[in-house]
């Protein structure tokens, strides 16, 4: 059975301090990933996805994939965000690989566990999760909001595995399967569960950032928190109908409560209890149709079928020798 073909995706944005390090423990795991007979020596590839960076990012990119017949840049035509840099790297990698990972540019993430996720595969994996085993790396309030953020969506009923970012293998026939999901608002952590196929997921620990900033700064992540939601689940419009019921509820008790009022003869001028209630059932009235108007929102911007992203220049040339039809996994 031929090794399979390994590609290992990297977005990049203004990551010109970091860049020149994380590529270099990028390419020590790629050779030693070959060496130990894991992945294809010829055929695997580094791609860098360069996300309209106004940094020197795309000069390194296109510098390590002349010297270095292992590296691919891909650039695209401006900033697009983490996410469609992600599916921009994987949709260039389909059908000239076996197996891709997708791992952040900034070091963070464990390159070495990649041996643990590819022996996976080779098990009958199709996906394989990396999952953060601490955050000691991040500050408290990282931490805090970062567990916020799972909370909140879980209970919005998005399936999303636990302390996993985007650090994950995908099979082949996984990137074949995320091909067909057409929404232009992504959010790959939610699909990939969704996909299904057989999964597993490898523990590793969450270094600090090599150099160079986040760009997850809090309203990144609330943005991030709700575009999941939204585009996952439609709970919020089920809470928003439950509200209405409970509050509906309420009115019909409180109309008895008028009635009987009226009738005992003693019904007086209540400015103060109408107007609280009166505001009381505005607010509620303006969240849900933020709620509503959010998935409306979201329809029309699908509606309009806009690209994801536009690629402006590649570097570096794929391996000759295609993926064949004899896949593991029987794929
Ligand atoms: N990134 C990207 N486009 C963006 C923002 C970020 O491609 O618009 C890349 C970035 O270069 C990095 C990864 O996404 O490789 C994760 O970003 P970052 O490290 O800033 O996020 P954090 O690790 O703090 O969540
Ligand atoms: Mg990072």
């Amino acid at each position: 059975m031929p090794l399979p073909i390994l590609y290992i995706i990297v977005p990049c944005f203004n990551e010109e301090e970091v860049l020149p390090a994380s590529s270099a423990l990028l390419l020590d795991e790629l050779q030693t990933l070959a060496e130990n007979g894991l992945v294809d020596a010829d055929g695997s590839r580094i791609l860098f996805v360069d996300d309209g960076s106004s940094d020197a990012t795309w000069a390194i990119i296109d510098d390590l994939a002349t010297r270095d017949g292992r590296c691919l840049g891909l650039r695209l035509s401006r900033n697009r965000g983490h996410q469609n840099a992600l599916i921009a790297g994987m949709e260039e990698a389909r059908g000239n690989c076996d197996i891709a990972i997708t791992i952040d540019a900034d070091g963070q993430d464990d390159e070495s566990v990649m041996a643990a996720m590819v022996e996976a595969y080779a098990n009958g994996c199709d996906v394989v999760y990396g999952v953060r085993r601490n955050r000691d790396s991040d500050t408290a309030f990282k931490r805090v909001t970062a567990r916020w953020f799972y909370r909140l969506m879980s209970a919005m009923g998005c399936e999303i595995v636990s302390e996993h970012a985007d650090f994950r293998l995908m099979s082949a026939r996984v990137l074949d399967a995320l091909a067909e999901y057409e929404e232009v608002n992504l959010f790959l952590r939610g699909m990939v569960p969704l996909v299904g196929f057989s999964s597993t997921s490898v523990a590793y620990d969450r270094r600090a950032r090599l150099a160079g900033r986040s760009r997850y700064p809090i309203s990144n992540m609330i943005s991030l928190a709700w575009e999941g939601i939204t585009s996952l689940s439609v709970r919020p419009l089920r809470i928003a109908t439950a509200l209405g019921i409970v509050i509906s509820a309420l009115s019909f008790v409180g109309i008895i409560w008028v009635v009987v009022t009226k009738l005992m003869g003693n019904a007086i001028a209540g400015w103060a209890s109408m107007t609280a209630i009166q505001l009381f059932i505005a607010g509620i009235q303006l969240i849900v149709l933020g709620i509503i108007g959010e998935y409306v929102g979201k329809t029309y911007l699908e509606a309009k079928r806009r690209p994801r992203y536009f690629v402006s220049e590649r570097s570096g040339s794929p391996a000759e020798t295609h993926v064949d039809a004899e896949r593991p996994n029987g794929q």
